[in-house]
């Protein structure tokens, strides 16, 4: 399929973008979700799940990145044969966390 963007168009485009002072905001169009912000992503959304991992991604050092793509392929494969299993459940998800304090 022919582009209609020229390679030199798609080269401007992208140094616009690395551009030093030039910021990127990738946002989930249906709930309006951008990495970093107090607003939670949806949790059966893909798109903001997308929003989540390239967020994650894009915030962790160049040097660490395999390692947290590793751990997050391990844990949605964790998630998904739970699921399977039929041992999700979407109350656990929504409980607050218990938080201990302890002195060494
Ligand atoms: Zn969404």
């Amino acid at each position: 399929m022919p582009s209609l963007l020229t390679h030199a168009d798609k080269m401007q485009f992208i140094d616009g973008i690395l551009a030093k002072d030039s910021k990127v905001i990738l946002t989930c169009k249906k709930h309006a979700y951008s990495y970093g912000t107090k607003k939670p992503p949806v949790f059966n959304c893909r798109d903001c799940t997308m929003v989540s991992f390239v967020g994650l991604m894009c915030n962790t050092p160049p040097e660490k990145r395999q390692e947290t793509l590793e751990m997050l392929e391990y844990s949605v494969n964790k998630l998904i044969e739970a699921d399977r299993k039929g041992e999700l459940r979407k109350q656990k998800f929504l409980a607050r966390p218990e938080v201990t304090i302890s002195k060494e």
